[in-house]
């Protein structure tokens, strides 16, 4: 259980930030929700199970924004026990085309934020000799795709930045780790589906078939619930000792 325990999610107003947030909470965590787009709603599912909710809508690409993030959480809960860098967004383009502001998003919202808010979140875990820090890669840390230079780019460099920081607290009680996701159906799939329709002249269930039979082997998504349950696992006790790791929860993907 994690009552009296406070967890900020990055990017947790949708898709897989939202089922790690809500798998915290059904634990007894109190959560900071971060993320665009509606947060009432989210505040009102995490409400719903019992524990405090507070939320910032810092714009994950900017450290400045991110530092008032973390000051508004340890202001509002003490500090931040657990941490899941998950904000992320995604670009499909060539090398050679792929336009220079968004490398630039990207690599600041899916790499740099997961720096940012783990400097700042690390020494007070420190000090209390407990802490988790779970990043939500994906097995685009492990492996390439064509087309996904600054993705790919910025998730191997979570995965770097996962085994350094569990290197540099690895006599303590601080633990982090990754969680490498293959395709999870969230806004950010689902835009990749309709690109394919769209282009192919497909339906959407011709889409995500096409999609899913190009990587994954089980032919499923998996769920962000599925990835909570993982998370809550580094959470555990039984987590004492998972230092580093970069998990993933691919379908088959990578075993190919
Ligand atoms: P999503 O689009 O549903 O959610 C992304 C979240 O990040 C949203 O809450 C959004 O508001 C927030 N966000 C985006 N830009 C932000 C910014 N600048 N500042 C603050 N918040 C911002 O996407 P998702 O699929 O749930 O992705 C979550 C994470 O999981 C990402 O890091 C993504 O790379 C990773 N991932 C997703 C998949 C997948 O198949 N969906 C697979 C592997 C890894």
């Amino acid at each position: 259980m994690l009552t009296g325990k406070t967890a900020l999610v990055t990017g947790s107003t949708s898709g897989i930030g939202l089922g790690m947030a809500k798998a915290l909470a059904e634990q007894g965590a109190n959560i900071v929700l971060n993320g665009f787009g509606d947060s009432a709603g989210p505040q009102a599912e995490i409400a719903a199970l019992g524990v405090k909710v507070a939320y910032h809508g810092a714009d994950m690409s900017k450290a400045s924004e991110i530092e008032a993030m973390m000051k508004f959480a340890a202001d509002t809960f003490g500090q931040v026990d657990i941490l899941v860098n998950n904000a992320g967004i995604q670009h499909v383009s060539p090398v050679q085309d792929f336009p220079v502001d968004k490398w630039d998003a990207i690599i600041a919202i899916n790499l740099s934020s997961a720096f940012h808010a783990t400097r700042l979140a690390l020494p007070a875990m420190q000090k209390s000799n407990w802490g988790r820090i779970i990043n939500v890669a994906s097995i685009h840390g492990l492996v390439g795709s064509a087309d996904k230079s600054a993705y790919v780019a910025a998730k191997h460099g979570v995965v770097g930045l996962t085994k350094v920081t569990a290197l540099e607290n690895a006599t303590t009680g601080v633990t982090c780790n990754a969680i490498c996701p293959g395709w999870v159906l969230t806004p950010l799939v689902q835009k990749q589906v309709d690109a394919k329709a769209l282009a192919m002249g497909l339906t959407n269930e011709e889409a995500t078939k096409l999609l899913l039979q190009e990587k994954e082997p089980s032919m499923q998504f998996t769920t962000p619930e599925e990835l909570g349950a993982l998370a809550m696992f580094f959470c555990s006790s039984a987590g004492n000792n998972v230092r580093g790791v970069a998990w993933n929860m691919d379908g088959g993907w990578t075993a190919q």
